[in-house]
């Protein structure tokens, strides 16, 4: 019987557990996390903190006595400390100070990312937050129901800080999004980000873009927020700036870290150190088109990522095929998606990038309810090659699910021309003959027509 133990209990480290159980019945596995959330989406902290989702136990993808169900033990509020190579046991601590030693025949460690934090004074104030788990949302939640809370300044306009703007303004409060950078969501071509700012500024979010923040303080009125350009008063200031790999664990073990700090691991989730795995937010991420490491940290690479470790971790062969770094947010009545890469992140050596937009409807105009999508293709003007895409458009467009058409030809390697060929499906109510998408491929291809002419 293998004992497999694994350190973290969201995306990545439930993925191993689940795979591993499912294909070996008699596995131990043993899952120990250092808070007590096993298992919870915290891509639905937004929601729960706009009060679209009711309840914090909602957001529990599975159940612990669901997961328990499936073979696997819990260890909540365990913080892996160390771990012994030599004797194989990963040594948890409880907050009461109590050492737990488990022992293991293999291992993996999912533990994920921590905020990154600008070198700013006054993060420890209060009414200051970050987001990234459930406990931090719980903290949030308590200063957003104190009744002067009325202001509320963000720091980071990357995809948590769009739909922590829409979530506060779902709450009434006077929100100002603030970002070191000239446009708001840095991952999208300032085209659309322009078209994100318009959807913010339409619904009452106060957008300061050029504006680093350099410090916040305690003022007789609350927080004072001073930005390049100003001083922001605030009841709640929250920083989300990105993440960064929770790589601690990982190096005490040797594990060497590349991209963005994050543990390397090869195609199958191994470390290098023997018996041990890696996956999540906590390691790189191989990406398709770059076909190098990058850190791109997202649920969805975790989910899979995990999968692949603790298929491996009871003796499998998968391999994890890589990303493309395709995602979307909900910003108010606007869905904005992207993937693969841009005219910016495309490498010249590799990539003759050139990227077109369109705009068109989601489907026949004739039929009513058809929304506005903007669809920016970029592809490989030497050989055609399908290189990216971004859409944003209202939320009836079925932007993602159009996007996942793109990162599925591009994960195929398929040229721009080829989108024409596929059969996608039509009705005037969800479409056109020649899919908004199809339009869009069709577009590029005439102007490169054009170009060579
Ligand atoms: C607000 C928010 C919204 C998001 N929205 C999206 C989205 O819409 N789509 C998307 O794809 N991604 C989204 N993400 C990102 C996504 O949530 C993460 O990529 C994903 O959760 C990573 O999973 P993980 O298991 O690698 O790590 P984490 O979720 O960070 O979990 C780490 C786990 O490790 C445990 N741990 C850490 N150190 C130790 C230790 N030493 N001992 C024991 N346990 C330890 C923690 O307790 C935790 O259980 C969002 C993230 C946030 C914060």
């Amino acid at each position: 019987m293998t004992r497999l133990v694994i350190v973290g209990g969201s995306d990545a480290g439930i993925s191993a557990a689940l795979r591993a159980r499912e294909l070996d019945h008699a596995a131990d596995v043993q899952l120990l996390l250092a808070d007590g959330w096993p298992n919870y989406s915290i891509c639905g902290l937004p929601y729960l903190l706009s009060g679209e989702v009711r309840h914090t136990d909602d957001l529990a993808h599975r159940t612990r006595a669901q997961i328990e169900d499936a073979g696997i033990t819990i260890y909540t509020e365990h913080r892996v400390e160390d771990v012994d190579l030599d004797r194989r046991i990963a040594i948890a601590q409880t907050p009461a100070g109590a050492t737990h030693p488990v022992e293991y025949d293999r291992l993996v460690l999912a533990t994920g990312a921590r905020p990154q934090l600008p070198p700013i004074s006054g993060l420890d104030l209060d009414g200051v937050h970050q987001l990234h788990t459930v406990d931090d949302a719980l903290a949030l939640a308590s200063t957003l129901a104190a009744p002067h809370t009325r202001r509320a300044v963000i720091v980071g306009a990357g995809y948590i800080g769009l739909e922590m703007a829409e979530a506060l303004r779902h709450r009434n409060l006077e929100v100002t999004l603030v970002e070191r950078l000239p446009e708001v969501m840095p991952t999208v071509d300032r085209e659309i980000g322009a078209h994100v700012r318009r959807t913010l500024q339409r619904n009452g979010v106060c957008v300061l873009t050029d504006n680093g923040v350099s410090a916040i303080e305690g003022a007789s009125s609350g927080l004072a927020v001073h930005t390049a350009s100003t001083t922001l008063e605030a009841d709640l200031v929250l920083v989300v700036s990105g993440v960064r790999p929770d790589n601690e664990l990982g190096t005490q073990l040797g594990i060497p870290t590349g991209a963005r700090g994050a543990l390397v691991i090869d195609e199958q989730m191994r470390t290098g150190v023997p018996r041990v795995w890696a996956a999540g937010d906590c390691v790189h991420t191989h990406h398709r088109l770059l076909d190098q490491p990058t850190y791109l940290p997202l649920g969805t690479t975790a989910h899979k990522q995990g999968r692949v470790a603790g298929e491996n971790a009871i003796g499998g062969d998968r391999r994890f095929a890589g990303v493309l770094g395709t995602q979307v947010v909900k910003v108010f009545d606007q869905a904005i998606a992207s993937t693969g890469l841009r005219n910016v992140t495309a490498p010249e050596d590799l990539y003759a990038a050139r990227t077109e937009q369109i705009a068109t409807s989601d489907h026949k105009s004739y039929y009513p309810g058809a929304v506005d999508l903007t669809i920016r293709v970029c592809a490989d003007e030497r050989t055609g090659r399908l290189l990216g895409a971004q859409i944003a458009g209202g939320l009836s467009g079925q932007v993602a699910k159009r996007i996942d058409v793109f990162a599925t030809a591009i994960h195929d390697g398929m040229t721009v021309e080829a989108l024409s060929d596929l059969d996608l499906s039509y009705t005037p109510p969800f479409g056109a003959p020649w899919d908004a998408i199809q339009e869009a491929a069709q577009n590029w291809v005439a102007r490169d027509a054009v170009a060579r002419t």
